[in-house]
């Protein structure tokens, strides 16, 4: 049995994870992770009260913020870490990211209510306090019996292309690799295993051009070849190389902190010293 003890990537209530900061904290430890990035989509709401948490807990919280950006015309996910983050107004663009955010969700849930009677209000009900994403207007379809499954939601409603879709708000990468080394922060390309695959290349070279400083090896959506391809991609470019399961509490129960058996996010120690140097090094910049 071989011991998990690097996660870099994880949600919690704060967007659409399904454990509060403090499980997610607990759940590490029961799942011997050492070291938990807290990685919400466009907000840190939840890394104070996770690191607050993993000081008894024996796990040490790094703060992280998966936000939305775009390559190309593609949104992209990107992992931006660093204490830097959680300084006071450090992530405004994010938060001008979140309004914008808003106001999509109004629309998506006007379209949905017109469609099925179940709307933005249903939605907000059930996210209880958590940034809102379709995930929240998926599971609000299950609970009131239009769909029987969130994948049926975005099949048929809510999935690019489906009647509800909104395009999300975001930001050039180059903005947010900008935005984030200001703050001494390091910015790394999300599982670029989940872009499409005829344009992945493009998408992924864009994004180097745009300045991220790494690329997100392991994930529960890559496999070994992805990994390897991914890995010899970022030696190419001198990249920083990280990992993580991007756990989901409930709401993704395949995917589990520090991954699978099959080694799909079995994240190297060294990784873990890495991005602290690259941290160090930015934040002296
Ligand atoms: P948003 O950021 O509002 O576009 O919503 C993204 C959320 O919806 C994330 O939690 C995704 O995991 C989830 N999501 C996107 N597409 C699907 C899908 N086809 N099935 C299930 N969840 C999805
Ligand atoms: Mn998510
Ligand atoms: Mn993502
Ligand atoms: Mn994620």
């Amino acid at each position: 049995m071989t011991k998990h003890t690097i996660d870099l990537h994880a949600h919690t209530l704060a967007s659409d994870g399904g454990d509060t900061p403090v499980e997610l904290v607990r759940a590490a430890a029961s799942a011997g992770i050492q070291v938990l990035a807290v990685t919400d989509h466009d907000t840190v709401d939840g890394v104070r009260p996770a690191m607050d948490a993993a000081v008894c807990e024996g796990v040490e919280v790094l703060p992280g913020c998966e936000i939305t950006g775009e390559v190309c015309g593609r949104v992209v996910h990107l992992l931006a870490y660093g204490d830097g983050l959680l300084a006071d107004g450090a992530i405004d663009r994010v938060v001008a990211v979140r309004r914008d955010r808003q106001r999509r969700n109004l629309r998506i849930g006007e379209r949905l209510e017109a469609l099925t009677g179940v709307g933005y209000a249903d939605a907000l009900e059930l996210a209880g306090g958590s940034a809102l994403s379709r995930a929240h207007f998926a599971r609000a379809l299950v609970r009131r019996g239009v769909v029987e499954e969130v994948a049926e939601a975005f099949d048929r409603f809510l999935s690019n292309g489906r009647p509800a879709y909104v395009p999300a708000p975001s930001l050039p990468a180059g903005e947010v690799v900008r935005l984030v080394h200001a703050l001494g922060g390091v910015v790394v390309l999300a599982h670029p295993g989940r872009l499409a695959e005829q344009e992945r290349e493009h998408v992924v070279e864009g994004a180097i051009e745009a300045g991220v400083d790494g690329l997100e090896v392991w994930h529960s959506q890559h496999d070994a070849d992805g990994r390897r391809g991914f890995m010899a991609i970022a030696e190419r470019h001198g990249l920083l190389v990280t990992g993580g399961s991007d756990y989901h509490g409930r709401h993704k129960p395949g995917v589990r902190l520090g991954g699978g058996a099959d080694g799909n996010v079995l994240v190297p120690a060294v990784v873990v010293d890495d991005l602290k140097e690259r941290l160090q090094a930015a934040v002296c910049r």
